[in-house]
């Protein structure tokens, strides 16, 4: 515990070679009956930042709080490097977790507070000099050691937090929605620097968060919670790009959603028809389904292209009006409502300013989409 951590940070690819650093199988944990977290297993890597992603109440916490020990799983294992954690307390686990309030000492200097822990475990003066100077550097707060926490900023303070859950090279360290405490412009500042710092250090971190665009800045791979079940795992552009069900879908980024049938079900390629539009939707792979199978079909809104002639396309196209149009300066999104009453929304990047400029409310507008951009769920 007090050796320095590996100052190696291994490529993802490296680190897959190796396995599950982080084994959760099969974790359930009931509360009075009531069922928090169910039946979760990931394998996490070394080095990884991984992200439990998911609404409030979805059980995040609670398995991290399982990783920590301060929860006992039901049900299940965890395997930390090889050595099952279930029977072990939370201070003999080799694992920090960093609070939202970050609990530092306010009587203590920022130095004190990072050497906390390290002379509870005894070591030399020397020794701790030498680790809370690293632990400094690390952090780039070498200038500040003697001020109390009172005197710094919200970031400088989770960045002492941060160096004292790394003083002692835990294996895993546990972040439970680390910017809360943060406003929205400095947490994007956070994400990045909290990033850099646990990269290299080199440990490997689960974080909780409710917050996409926080996952999907930062972690790895994220998994998407629900109910205390996993719906996907995943690199943050997998689950952007492909999304395995509807809840994926709409939980990340905004979506368009309409219901549809599998009318022609072929190896290379797949038809859809939908009440939502009068042309067929034709995707340019196999799925695996079968004809006449209900499905949703997702198009991304920053997919679709719009104007006002027809696309020389027999699909993968419809026809609306304009309803409304939200400007967000970097880009445009355009509601367009369809004769059948859904709603289509449009992205439209601002560096073509002069060709949105054409269209306007009311208009009449065509959208339209490639064969590769949408995708069919299942469930
Ligand atoms: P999240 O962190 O995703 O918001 P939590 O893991 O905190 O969710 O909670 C998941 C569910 O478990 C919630 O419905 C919550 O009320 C319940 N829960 C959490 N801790 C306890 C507890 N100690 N006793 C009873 N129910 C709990
Ligand atoms: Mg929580």
């Amino acid at each position: 515990m007090a050796s320095s951590p590996e100052r190696a940070n291994p490529t993802l690819a490296a680190a897959g070679e190796q396995g599950g650093y982080l084994r959760i199988e099969n974790v359930r944990k009931e509360f009075d009956g009531f069922v928090a977290v169910d039946d979760v297993s990931l394998d996490i890597r070394k080095g990884e930042i991984f992200a439990l992603l998911g609404g409030s109440g979805s059980g995040k916490s609670t398995l991290l709080r399982c990783l920590a020990g301060f929860e006992r799983p039901t049900r299940g294992r965890i395997v930390l490097d090889g050595e099952v954690m279930n029977e072990q307390p939370p201070y003999e686990r080799p694992i920090n977790m960093m609070f939202q309030s970050y609990a530092l000492f306010p009587h203590m200097t920022v130095e004190q507070n990072i050497a906390f822990g390290l002379k509870q475990d005894g070591l030399s003066r020397d020794a701790i000099r030498k680790r809370v100077g690293e632990m400094l550097e690390l952090v780039q707060l070498g200038k500040l050691a003697r001020r109390k926490p009172h005197q710094l900023s919200g970031g400088q303070q989770q960045r002492v937090a941060l160096a004292r859950s790394l003083a002692k090279g835990p294996k895993l360290l546990l972040l439970d929605e680390p910017m809360g405490a943060l406003d929205k412009k400095l947490r994007s500042r956070m994400q990045l620097e909290l990033v850099n710092i646990i990269e290299s250090s080199g440990v490997t971190c689960v974080m909780v968060t409710h917050d996409q665009e926080e996952a999907m800045t930062m972690a790895s791979r994220i998994a998407l919670m629900d109910q205390g079940w996993i719906q996907q795992v995943g690199k943050p552009d997998e689950i952007y790009e492909q999304p395995a069900n509807r809840f994926a879908a709409e939980f990340i980024g905004s979506v368009n959603l309409v219901d549809a049938v599998i009318d022609d079900d072929q190896p290379e390629y797949v038809t859809l028809r939908t009440p939502a539009f009068e042309a067929p939707i034709y995707i340019g792979h196999g799925i695996t389904g079968f004809e006449g199978q209900p499905v949703s079909f997702a198009l991304r809104p920053e997919k679709l292209g719009i104007g006002k002639s027809e696309p020389d396309q027999p699909y993968n196209k419809a026809c609306g009006t304009i309803e409304d149009i939200a400007y967000f300066g970097s880009h445009s999104v355009f509601h367009v409502r369809l004769p059948s009453g859904s709603k289509l929304l449009v992205n439209f990047a601002n560096q073509q300013r002069w060709a949105s400029d054409e269209l306007t409310w009311n208009d009449e507008v065509w959208v339209w989409w490639r064969d590769s951009d949408g995708v069919v769920l299942l469930s």
